[in-house]
């Protein structure tokens, strides 16, 4: 199987590039950051208090994630609920990150994430899918931008969902999330020695989208 990790900040359009490189490419995307936020609006509803080992560890025991595709669209299936609409809240986000600092959590989710790239060409994104995930992935790129053009672009597509937003406050929650992931002791966000790093600050959708093709194409055709 050909498996393809793209890592990187939250809001550089990692999820939408490496989507729509997937399917160019005829391979399924698996978004592992949809993961982490559909075991955030777990804990959320349920009440549980993340900090809490035996109750976080009871929720784990009690929860089963698929995944299932429709016409290339990713959908997370939480103990038979499609949570798809119900993760891309602030308070999901911010829940998401919390989350993920967690041990456990991580174990419980890496399994699941590589049977996927057992079974499957992929092009999987995330945050420590190059480093910890698949560290022997054929492609590894790191998808970056600067915070206030990954600010911008959140502010935009909130606000076209109807949300009541403001720039300074989502580009201070992106700033808390960076600071967070980057600096978590497990699994810390950062580029591998082997990844290719792309700058998307400059480039529009599709030339993100060319960028990341090239890559994979470089390798794929060998
Ligand atoms: O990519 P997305 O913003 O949806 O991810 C939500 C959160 O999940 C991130 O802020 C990050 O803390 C966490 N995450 C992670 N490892 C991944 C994917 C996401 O820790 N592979």
């Amino acid at each position: 199987m050909f498996n393809v990790a793209i890592d990187g900040p939250s809001g550089a359009g990692k999820s939408s590039v490496s989507k729509e490189a997937a399917k160019r490419m005829g391979f399924i995307h698996i978004d592992t950051g949809a993961l982490y936020r559909s075991l955030a609006y777990s804990a959320i509803k349920n009440k549980i208090n993340i900090n809490d080992e035996i109750s976080l560890k009871n929720m784990l025991n009690m929860t089963k994630i698929n995944i299932e595709f429709q016409d290339g669209v990713q959908n997370v299936i939480l103990n038979g609920e499609n949570v798809n609409d119900k993760i891309r809240t602030e308070e999901v986000s911010k829940g998401a990150s919390d989350i993920s600092k967690i041990p456990m959590i991580r174990a419980f989710l890496l399994d699941l994430q590589r049977d996927l790239a057992r079974e499957n060409n992929v092009v999987m994104d995330g945050r420590d899918i190059g480093t910890v995930v698949l560290p022997n992935a054929d492609v590894k790129i790191f998808i970056t931008a600067s915070p206030e053009q990954r600010a911008e672009r959140r502010y935009k597509e909130l606000l076209a969902k109807g949300e009541k937003v403001v720039y300074n406050d989502i580009l201070e929650k992106l700033i808390y999330r960076d600071h967070q992931d980057t600096h978590r002791e497990i699994a810390p966000l950062k580029p591998c020695d082997d990844a290719v790093i792309i700058d998307t600050s400059d480039l529009d959708f599709s030339q993100s989208v060319n960028a990341v093709l090239d890559v994979i194409r470089e390798k794929y055709n060998d």
